[in-house]
């Protein structure tokens, strides 16, 4: 039984690249490939794994439906011997490894134990050391301890492996929501579409997002309000600062914008809005701009030795606005006069 097994690594490895599925496209066809070839296809993926390792770290979201069967009773050292690409559990959770009161138990001793709490000196404190008790717990939930030889167990269904079990779960657990079609929009850059794509499926890495995967970050607060937990609603829709340019939005376009706390509704309102086609597309534009103006002020905030003004940021969604729709729709007339007084109407 070498490392805290080869299995152990191979499980861990599947999650991940069912993870980085999901995370690039929750496309359905290769974690589907993946899962009928089980186990055989894992170290052939070796290459790909590492890569998705350094992307994403150690977050975990998807679990495949396989059990990991330990043979010869798990006599193996926990936390010390080999275990995702060569690296051993100790050094992966270093946190939890300090607060083990055994730290030469074996396998057995560890697999499967439903109180944590009690084999370590206390509980975690939050932060990274509950982080990473998570995630381990995550590595070894599908993994038990056999006298018998090593080897897998499709969980699904007890006469083995089949392929309507593993569609059935890809459909429950790892396609995303029906809120997930691309709304691409030619009137701005591509960069933008793929960061609003990002922000629908709230891919980005706002503070509360990166604390989930583990990440230590100093606070979770909004930068720009520093009074509200910072994700995509908030930073968005629910700011302040949100707000106030939402409030403008409207106003400079004359309509009657609601306040809207996600994204999902500021397009369901925009999808029934009664406006024509292409001014429809020019306001989505405007908000789209906006959002991405948002998403830059805040990195400004956290990252730039010059702090942004938010006196600006106004001027600069107008003026960016006019540029990428005006260039991107050569067959309408835009004039700058006519954006100032009202966007939508200018292509009139
Ligand atoms: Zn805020």
């Amino acid at each position: 039984m070498g490392g805290v097994l080869a299995s152990l690594e191979s499980i861990f490895e599947l999650k991940m690249f069912c993870l980085a599925l999901q995370n690039d496209l929750a496309v359905s066809v290769p974690l589907l490939i993946l899962i009928v070839c089980g186990v055989n296809v894992i170290k052939e993926i070796h290459g790909m794994m590492t890569r998705y390792w350094d992307q994403y770290g150690l977050g975990i979201a998807i679990i495949a439906p396989w059990n990991c069967i330990l043979g010869m009773g798990g006599i193996d050292s926990f936390w010390n011997e080999d275990g995702v690409g060569g690296v051993t559990f100790k050094e992966m959770f270093p946190r939890v490894y300090a607060l083990e009161v055994n730290k030469s138990c074996t396998v057995a001793q560890r697999i499967n134990i439903e109180d944590w709490p009690s084999v370590l000196r206390r509980s975690p404190r939050g932060g990274a050391e509950s982080n990473q008790l998570d995630e381990l717990l995550e590595v070894i939930r599908h993994v038990s301890v056999s006298a018998s030889v090593d080897g897998w167990k499709w969980e699904l269904d007890i006469s083995g492996f089949s392929v309507s079990s593993a569609r059935s779960y890809i459909d429950e657990h790892t396609l995303l929501g029906s809120f997930t079609s691309t709304r691409w929009l030619r009137c701005i850059p591509i960069k933008v579409n793929v960061f609003i794509w990002k922000l629908r499926l709230d891919k980005l890495p706002t503070l509360v997002n990166l604390d989930k995967k583990g990440i230590d970050v100093s606070s979770l607060l909004c930068p720009v309000c520093k009074v509200h937990v910072e994700n995509v609603d908030h930073l968005f829709f629910l700011c302040g600062m949100a707000q106030d340019l939402w409030g403008l939005l409207a106003r400079w376009c004359a309509l009657d914008i609601p306040e809207v706390s996600n994204i999902m509704e500021w397009y369901s309102w925009l999808d029934t809005a009664h406006v024509s086609n292409h001014a429809r597309s020019i306001l989505e534009g405007i908000a789209s701009t906006m959002l991405w103006s948002i998403w830059n002020f805040r990195n400004a905030l956290i990252f730039s030795m010059t702090k942004p003004k938010k006196a600006n940021i106004w001027d600069s969604i107008v003026h960016q606005s006019f540029l990428w729709i005006s260039s991107r729709n050569p067959k309408c007339r835009f004039r700058w006069l006519d954006w100032l007084r009202n966007p939508i109407e200018t292509h009139l």
